[in-house]
């Protein structure tokens, strides 16, 4: 892979037992990986520029300046580290990877690139000029995709008492109203019953492409699921990787357009959750995709009282992008009758958005 070319000498120059992290820049956020003795929790909070992560475990003292885009310095007290973002920088993904590939345990701190902040809101004239005070200006927070899935000429599961795109959408626009109110710049792959493009494939590339191309700290999908056993019900998130061993494969299939064609991409997305297992950059993605997955399902679980059907795999085309972390939550069967019903209902599609964006707020750790 190309972008594991220009890290191999950085990886050969740091000392062996240093405490100074290894840092890189990418397009939307800057890395910066810390060696671990072993596995361990970490505890993040992130306050204006600072982000301090609580470690389970204690560290060699260190400190220092960096020069990487985003970081301005670091430091390593005890059980605590603390990285300095600059200007244009603002929340942290953080996970602990265990050992393995050769490396350590790893501490990995993704510094997020702020979004842009929206364009100003066509107001109502006031009757005098008046300026804005700059201290009034909003704190940007980085930017999430939200994927409403289907819409246009497909308009995904349908029963006696949901249309899923319908459903998908209001559950989105919601979540975006959420994230808002906390600073978070929000990008949509749709906001009306629309298609990204008539062939399902360029459709599916042209969402899963925003969140690369827009910097994303994270992409979320959301879709209503469905069975021909009318008893099926409950919540399942999943993250991008080979399907679940033993598990029918039609929901992929289906979610990738469905017949032959959902086929054909579930098939290409299959190989690629292959090719991905060597590929270091990528399995920080997926662990951090999980840790996603993980929060957005506990937080879903305990919102609507249903089923939990666990954080899952499988080969869903519109998540395969290797950098972004994304996810795909199917928030309920609308083939259920009692879940069906509830999806119908306003109230309840609030408290599926309300979940599911305090779970992006939690893991971009900003509140
Ligand atoms: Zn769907």
């Amino acid at each position: 892979m190309k972008p594991l070319f220009p890290l191999v000498p950085l990886l050969l120059l740091a000392p062996a037992a240093s405490a100074a992290p290894r840092v890189w820049a990418h397009d939307g956020y800057t890395r910066a990986v810390f060696d671990l003795p072993r596995v361990t929790t970490a505890t993040t909070s992130v306050k204006g520029q600072t982000v301090t992560v609580k470690l389970g475990l204690s560290l060699p003292a260190a400190a220092g300046k960096l020069t990487v885009r985003g970081l301005s310095a670091y430091s390593v007290s005890g059980d605590t580290v603390t990285l300095t973002l600059t200007a244009g920088f603002a929340g942290a993904r953080v996970e602990v990877l265990p050992a393995g590939g050769g490396q350590p345990a790893r501490l990995v701190i993704d510094a997020l690139r702020a979004g842009t902040p929206p364009a100003p809101a066509a107001a109502p004239k006031p009757a005098a000029a008046v300026t804005r005070p700059a201290s009034t200006a909003k704190v940007m927070r980085p930017r999430v995709v939200l994927d409403p899935g289907h819409g246009g000429n497909d308009p995904g599961m349908q029963s006696r008492w949901v249309q899923e795109a319908a459903v998908n959408l209001d559950v989105a626009l919601r979540v975006r109203r959420e994230l808002q109110a906390h600073g978070v710049d929000v990008v949509m792959t749709r906001e009306t019953d629309r298609h990204l493009h008539p062939n399902k494939a360029l459709d599916l590339d042209a969402r899963s492409r925003l969140a690369k191309t827009d910097e994303a700290a994270a992409f979320i999908s959301i879709h209503v699921n469905a069975s021909t056993n009318p008893a099926a019900h409950g919540v399942e998130t999943y993250y991008f990787g080979q399907p679940m061993p033993g598990r029918s494969r039609s929901l992929a299939i289906q979610e990738n357009g469905g017949g032959s064609i959902g086929q054909q991409l579930t098939r290409q997305a299959t190989n690629s959750a292959q090719n991905l297992l060597g590929d270091l950059l990528a399995q920080a993605k997926l662990s951090f995709s999980r840790q996603l997955a993980e929060k957005v399902q506990a937080n879903l679980v305990q919102a609507t009282g249903a089923l939990n059907r666990g954080v899952l795999t499988d080969a869903f085309y519109v998540i395969r992008n290797p950098t972004t972390p994304a996810i795909l939550i199917e928030i309920g069967f609308g083939s259920n009758p009692v879940e069906g019903a509830k999806l119908s209902q306003e109230a309840y599609r609030e408290r599926i958005a309300v979940a599911i964006a305090r779970a992006i707020l939690d893991f971009l750790n900003t509140r």
